[in-house]
């Protein structure tokens, strides 16, 4: 589309994630009279990357450097602390931008919809990850580990795999990681013992990708159990895997755990298939998790030729403490902006948001990530997508703003008395923290606290010492 002579073309980006950082830099790379606002409500940047990628996988966190790189083109501003329908709302978006992206992701949780979910002592994993990942929502979550000694995480995706290493693995393991302080002090006292993971259709139909589940079977002190039986596939689930090398590596490397000598050692994940839970059980109390009734499963071979877990009505109960339902994430409506219920996305054609799914296009207004298409796929895979989003978004007439000068996004937000956390101030936010990391051997230390974040970013290098929290 050609742009008025009066300015650049000025777009919204809303999440700093992945993302949010690729349709940024797709922008910067296909026209050069571009001004990109990415707002974050965090005073963080990175989303996932920071509060999702499990602390012991650093080298995947390392992706950062690129998004530094597109941060610190002139024509970037980072406005983070700033949450949209908020402190910003919708129609003041309209009215100082060409072109809003919506990149939040999708934060809540998907639910299992059985009895006793909600005890106390069951949680969605996505709520552990970003605790033991210091998100600031999450910093005054009560987690014990003292009283478990089996835990149950429900699912067979890369999540529950975290989750799963992460319960398993010693402190010191995770120790010279960036987890949050909070969470090395519970899992210092955590009793956890078993882990039983629970995959409601067979080792074919598993999410979980083979590097992962390997490093299942690398962690010393750690046996893995699987069934006798529990790897004899379906003609049918080999026939649907046929051109999918991950699926059948996956089951490669579940054969080889299988055939390892049981060692009795300190900690064992259990890997289990064909089984639902059904029923989260309670103590005496009525209140806390006691055990979890599972349901064996049969895979059904569908019309469309998919498989599909059906109860057998032969059911079991595990003793457990600890339930993690690690069935996957869920995107969250923004009010004002079009929802699908069903699919938890924005509905979008390639990235350009519709009133409802199969209706008219808002002008304007684009979506990408997990939120345009589902929870779905690794940091990579938002690079293309993104892409796919700013080629329609170039493509398109856009509305023309009122007022397009980047200071009147700031007039507006000083107006409403927010702290805006710029990109150089999330900078030492960072810096605090890699100091502090230095100190401490450890790759950094995590300000966890929103207060905290927002004194760290105004504080000038030469005070930089550990957080508040660790004075
Ligand atoms: P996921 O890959 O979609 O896995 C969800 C799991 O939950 C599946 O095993 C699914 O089984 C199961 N499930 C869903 N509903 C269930 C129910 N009602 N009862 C029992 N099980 C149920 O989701 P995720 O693990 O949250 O991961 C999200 C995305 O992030 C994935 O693309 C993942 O690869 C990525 N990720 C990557 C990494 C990494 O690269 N290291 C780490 C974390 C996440 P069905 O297949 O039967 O539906």
């Amino acid at each position: 589309m050609e742009q008025s002579a009066s300015g650049p073309l000025r777009v919204a980006v809303i999440g700093a994630g992945p993302s949010g950082f690729y349709a940024t830099e797709s922008l910067l790379k296909s026209r050069e009279d571009v001004s990109i606002d990415i707002l974050d409500r965090l005073p963080t940047p990175f989303g996932l990357v920071r509060y999702g990628v499990a602390p012991d996988h650093q080298k995947l966190k390392s992706v950062t450097k690129l998004y530094d790189r597109t941060a610190s083109d002139p024509r970037v501003r980072f406005l983070g602390n700033v949450e949209v329908g908020r402190d910003l709302t919708l129609e003041e978006l309209s009215r100082h931008y060409h072109a809003v992206v919506f990149a939040y992701g999708a934060p809540n949780d998907r639910r299992l919809g059985i009895p006793g979910e909600y005890l106390e002592g069951s949680h969605s994993a996505t709520t552990f990850v970003a605790w033991y990942n210091g998100h600031p929502d999450y910093t005054d979550w009560d987690l014990s580990l003292d009283d478990v000694t089996t835990a149950v995480v429900v699912g067979v995706g890369n999540v529950a795999v975290d989750v799963t290493r992460i319960l398993a693995k010693t402190v010191e393991e995770l120790a010279e990681s960036d987890i949050a302080d909070h969470a090395l002090a519970v899992l210092a006292r955590s009793g956890v013992r078993d882990v039983v993971v629970l995959g409601r259709r067979g080792p074919a139909e598993a999410k979980f990708t083979t590097k992962e589940l390997r490093e299942l079977g690398e962690l010393p002190g750690v046996d893995i159990v699987i069934e006798p039986g529990a790897l004899d596939v379906l003609p049918e689930s080999l026939a649907a895997i046929e051109g999918d090398q991950i699926a059948k590596k996956n089951l490669e490397v579940l054969r080889e755990f299988s055939e390892r000598p049981a060692e009795s050692r300190a900690r064992r994940i259990h890997l289990r298939f064909l089984a639902s839970p059904v029923e989260i059980v309670a103590d005496a109390s009525g209140e806390r998790v006691a055990g979890v009734v599972l349901e064996r499963n049969r895979l059904d071979v569908r019309a469309d030729g998919s498989l599909a877990a059906v109860g057998t009505g032969e059911l079991e109960t595990i003793p457990a403490q600890l339930v993690l339902r690690s069935v996957g994430y869920r995107g969250a409506a923004l009010t004002g902006v079009p929802f699908d219920e069903r699919h938890g996305v924005i509905p979008n054609e390639a990235g350009r948001v519709l009133e409802e799914v199969g209706g008219e296009r808002v002008p304007g207004w684009y979506v990408a990530g997990w939120i345009k298409r589902g929870p779905t796929g690794l940091i990579g895979t938002n690079k293309a997508d993104a892409i796919e989003t700013v080629a329609c978004l170039l493509e398109d007439d856009l509305p023309t703003p009122i007022d397009a000068r980047p200071e009147a996004v700031d007039e507006i937000l000083a107006e409403k008395g927010i702290d805006v956390v710029s990109y150089d101030q999330w900078s030492r936010i960072d810096r605090a923290e890699l100091a502090a990391g230095v100190e401490a051997g450890r790759v950094r230390v995590k300000i966890v606290s929103l207060a905290d974040l927002l004194a760290a970013a105004v504080r000038d290098d030469d005070e930089v010492k550990f957080p508040r929290s660790r004075e």
